[in-house]
């Protein structure tokens, strides 16, 4: 599912040139080397702020506390997501709230989300799952009209666009991740919030680190949540390679649109922009998805599922409040979805050995 050994030699040599600068500076956390990140992920996310964090979910739970989200407020989001999207509503002290999907894409289904309204909503959290940005200003105004914020969860759509407009700078603020899986990943744990908000970055530069303004004076409480200088070094060196990556993504995934014919094996709805998708992830869909995973096994292919067990049926989630439909799309979809290896590194000839064995599927 990913080879970060097959990187460019290049790339693994800039990295190691990167590491040892920042080993060589004796700076190591919070310093120039994330400044220089954090002014280029601002400048390619279009946004005019942009702030280093420790992980994806904390950029999440960063955000919300920075726009004063916590005890007593609702937050929608969609249950087909990583754990993490849901636990950073929980951290942030406030209440997720669940709503369905849209099974052509998987993405959080709008009039589900128009159910789950309440007078407690503050937030809708948007994750743009697989790397698909879809509809951007369909859920602005949906959020507008309702008067609650629209948050961004970006941690699989790196530098996706819509509108020629990029994931993270549609909402009041943006969450990235930056682990080594993701389209643009550290060699460890990362993470970022992008925001047009002035009063927001501050905040969240404050919320980081223990909630401190100015040194030893802390007029809130915050958390430990700070980038190290040498993943942002490293995070540098790699964000020249994103944009060839994410084109190679595109390529295998469009292969894969026009390569499998089974019956038996759906794929995902295509983007309706050619920008809107950066192919995180390929997904299709397959009643008989364990007996195809073990098919493709057989064939020496790993495949992985995101995300077989949906928040709502995680032990700590059960009993969140949910769409009073229900979720049947969300289930319909855990039940059948897998990921095929889609990755930067991946051979032609790799790929076309997974097409050939999936459609061998019987
Ligand atoms: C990876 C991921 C996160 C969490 O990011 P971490 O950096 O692992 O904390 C949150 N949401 C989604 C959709 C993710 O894929």
């Amino acid at each position: 599912m990913n080879d970060f050994k097959a990187e460019p030699a290049a790339l693994r040599e800039a990295m190691a040139a990167a590491a040892a600068r920042v080993f060589a500076s004796g700076w190591y956390v919070l310093g120039q080397e994330v400044q220089a990140f954090e002014r280029s992920w601002a400048e390619r996310c279009g946004t005019r702020h942009c702030m280093g964090v420790a992980n994806g979910m904390d950029a999440i739970e960063l955000a919300l506390r920075g726009l004063d989200i916590g005890p007593g407020d609702e937050v929608i989001t969609t249950p087909m997501t990583a754990f993490a999207t849901v636990l950073a509503i929980v951290r942030a002290g406030a209440v997720p709230v669940l709503a369905d999907i849209d099974p052509d894409t998987a993405l959080l289904d709008p009039d589900s989300v128009r159910r789950c309204l309440s007078s407690r909503t503050k937030a809708v959290l948007l994750v743009h799952l697989y790397g698909q940005v879809r509809d951007l200003r369909d859920w602005v105004e949906l959020c507008r009209a309702a008067g609650v914020q629209l948050i961004e969860d970006c941690a699989q759509a790196h530098l996706a666009r819509w509108d020629g407009q990029v994931a993270g700078s549609f909402g009041a603020a943006g969450a990235y991740s930056f682990y080594p899986t993701k389209n643009l990943g550290a060699i460890g744990d990362g993470g970022a919030v992008v925001t047009q908000s002035e009063e927001l970055a501050q905040r969240v530069a404050r919320l980081r680190n223990y909630g401190q303004s100015e040194r030893y004076v802390h007029p809130e409480l915050g958390m430990n949540s700070r980038l190290d200088e040498i993943q942002a070094a490293l995070l540098s060196e790699r964000l020249k390679w994103l944009e060839p990556f994410t084109e190679r993504r595109r390529a295998i995934a469009a292969r894969y649109d026009a390569g499998i014919d089974n019956p038996r094996v759906r794929s995902l709805a295509p983007a309706r922009q050619p920008q809107a998708h950066v192919h995180h992830l390929y997904v299709v869909c397959c009643e008989a998805r364990a007996e195809l995973a073990r098919h493709l096994g057989e064939h020496g292919i790993q495949t992985h599922i995101h995300y077989p067990v949906p928040a709502h049926r995680q032990v700590p989630f059960v009993s969140l409040r949910r769409d009073p439909r229900g979720l049947p799309h969300t289930e319909a979809h855990a039940a059948a979805c897998l990921s095929l290896p889609c990755h930067p590194q991946l051979t032609d000839d790799q790929l076309e050995a997974v097409i050939a064995a999936i459609n061998a599927f019987r």
